[in-house]
């Protein structure tokens, strides 16, 4: 069962306007439950693009988006946001914690706005933390964890409410090579662990290798590695 299935995914950004770029010009993608995709692109090639769109946080101008089987063409903006909610956890390069709240209200949080009571979304907090190492760091501010770290934790909270479906923007693009390396490593061994599909963009080849399948974004279509 696809987890993800896009169809003819176009997108243009100013059209007939000053400044029109055809970013997408018919994407095809399925992506199986459990499976893990690398997507590979030169800068401005429409990787985030089409994440967003994937992730329901935009809309193509024209093709089909399915996640978990639920066709989203039709649904309301309510309906949209609340399956993204459900079903969809998205990391970017930042890492985009609420820098007042420790590491744990971090991904405590999204769950009590998802009706989870706050001693299981605390015990789920823990249990993810101490999944990519950093437990220790669970009463820590983001400022004062490392880059590593403030990654990790935003995987954690990206999969506070258990989603099907992970999207990731140069998840360790921030990091120096070797960070990026071990923090890397955290994110698939989670992924693996809670058997999650995802779609993960990186300029990275040798993290795309360690994933199921590459797929690269070439003259707005999907071409195979
Ligand atoms: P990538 O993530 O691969 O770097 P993006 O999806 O961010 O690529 O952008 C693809 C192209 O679309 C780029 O040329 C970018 O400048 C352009 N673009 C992205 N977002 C917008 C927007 N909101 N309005 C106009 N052009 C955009
Ligand atoms: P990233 O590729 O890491 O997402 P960008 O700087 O490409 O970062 O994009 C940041 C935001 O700005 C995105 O929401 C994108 O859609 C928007 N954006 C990118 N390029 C343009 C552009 N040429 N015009 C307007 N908005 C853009």
């Amino acid at each position: 069962e696809a987890v993800l299935d896009l169809q003819g995914i176009e997108k243009t950004y100013n059209r007939g306007r000053a400044g029109e770029v055809q970013v997408l010009r018919g994407i095809d993608l399925t992506i199986a439950r459990g499976e893990v995709v690398a997507l590979v692109a030169p800068s401005g090639a429409g990787k985030s693009t089409l994440l967003h769109i994937a992730g329901l946080l935009d809309t193509a101008d024209s093709g089909r988006v399915a996640i978990g089987g639920v066709e989203t063409g039709t649904l309301s903006d309510a309906r949209r946001t609340e399956l993204r909610r459900r079903e969809v956890g998205f990391i970017y390069q930042f890492h985009h914690l609420l820098p007042e709240f420790t590491a744990l209200e971090n991904i405590v949080l999204p769950q009590l706005a998802n009706g989870i009571r706050r001693k299981a979304a605390e015990a789920r907090a823990r249990d993810l933390l101490s999944r990519v190492g950093v437990a220790h760091r669970a009463d820590h501010r983001p400022a004062a964890l490392s880059g590593g770290e403030q990654q990790r934790v935003a995987f954690c909270r990206a999969l506070a409410n258990a989603p099907k479906l992970l999207l990731a923007d140069e998840p360790t693009g921030n990091l120096d090579p070797e960070t990026s390396d071990q923090v890397f490593a955290a994110l698939m061994e989670l992924v693996r662990d809670t058997g999650l599909s995802a779609l993960i963009a990186t300029h990275n080849l040798a993290l795309a290798a360690r994933m199921d399948r590459t797929v690269r974004l070439d003259a707005g279509r999907v071409a195979p590695l």
